[in-house]
């Protein structure tokens, strides 16, 4: 095994200390992963925050002064920010640094960001599949990464060596590495996070507009299935806006195929096809105890609803 020098980067900027960026800071204060954080916010009520929690060794409220000199810069704002952001840092950008982000598309990174990328700069991004529905700097934690999954999308003729320090990078900070096509990771994630995000905000919002049904009777009755989707309707607005706007493609795609197994569910509900319900559930309950074993959630029940006793 290759000895990586403690720490691995003289300076690290974070353009975005949100629940990720904030949280990867305090991932590599825990494993000395940068002599220097830089954090850049937009808005200075984030970066007072920020300051009073202590995760970062400089603020900024300008990105390309963030990036100067850095080793390593992350992309850690909403998606639809980085078309703005990569023009402003570009020129900052030193030879031979690692230009990355976490955000949850890849496709659209690559091509807002791919043309500002300066000539000797490696720009590897990156997707961290871990997360929770609170956002902002307090949100952040170093645990957050821990055995999760963190996918590389590397461009086409990237710098094998500065893929194998990226992925040193995010196995340090806790993860699990891999590395795929971005275009493969979008249609995964369509599958996997983007459409039952989709699902849970159109849910939410069917039984908020309910007219029959009073909303004091939504909240006071949920079941827990509801209870769930609230939680997952609780994420980002501005995060998951831009999610679906610049994973266009793999969402209708997914959304498309969602829709054929749902009008077959309905079919079987109406014609009282129990055999078909039973099997479909049987299965599911399969792919849910395959999640478990492989460690990316726990078998506890009543999963984040134990605190009150009545439940
Ligand atoms: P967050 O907690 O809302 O933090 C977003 C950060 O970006 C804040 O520091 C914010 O600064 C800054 N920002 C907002 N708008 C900006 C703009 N127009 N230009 C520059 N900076 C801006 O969000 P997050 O959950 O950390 O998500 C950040 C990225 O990680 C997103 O690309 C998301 O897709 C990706 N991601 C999220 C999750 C998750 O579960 N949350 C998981 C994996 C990946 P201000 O506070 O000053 O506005």
């Amino acid at each position: 095994m290759t000895a990586h020098p403690n720490p691995m980067f003289a300076k690290v900027a974070l353009i975005g200390i949100g629940l990720i960026g904030s949280s990867l800071a305090w991932a590599m204060r825990r494993a000395d992963l940068a002599a220097h954080i830089a954090g850049y916010a937009p808005h200075r009520e984030t970066l007072e925050k920020a300051k009073a929690l202590g995760f970062a060794d400089s603020l900024h409220d300008d990105p390309a002064q963030a990036v100067r000199n850095a080793d390593l810069v992350v992309l850690a704002a909403p998606v639809g920010a980085f078309a703005g952001l990569a023009p402003k840092i570009a020129p900052q950008l030193k030879p031979g640094a690692i230009l990355s982000d976490v955000g949850s598309v890849k496709t659209a990174v690559i091509r807002d960001v791919g043309p500002h990328v300066p000539q000797g700069v490696h720009f590897i991004p990156a997707h961290p599949i871990a997360g929770t529905e609170q956002s902002g700097p307090e949100a952040g934690f170093a645990e957050l990464f821990d055995g999760r999954w963190c996918i590389l999308t590397p461009p086409e003729g990237a710098d094998p060596a500065a893929v194998e320090t990226l992925k040193t990078f995010w196995m340090r900070c806790g993860s699990e590495v891999d590395v795929m096509d971005a275009g493969h990771h979008d249609l995964v994630l369509a599958i996997t996070s983007h459409v039952p995000h989709l699902i849970a905000y159109n849910i939410v919002g069917t039984a908020a507009d309910l007219e029959t049904v009073t909303q004091g009777e939504v909240i006071k009755y949920s079941a827990g299935g509801f209870r769930d989707f609230t939680r997952i309707a609780a994420s980002d607005p501005t995060m998951w806006r831009d999610i679906f706007l610049n994973n266009r493609e793999a969402v209708l795609e997914m959304l498309g195929r969602f829709n054929e197994d749902l009008t077959a569910l309905q079919r079987a509900i109406r014609w009282g096809d129990g055999d078909a319900l039973f099997n479909l559930f049987t299965r599911t309950r399969a792919i849910r105890r395959s999640i478990v074993d492989a460690g990316q959630d726990t078998a506890a029940p009543n999963f984040g609803r134990g605190k009150k006793k009545s439940q």
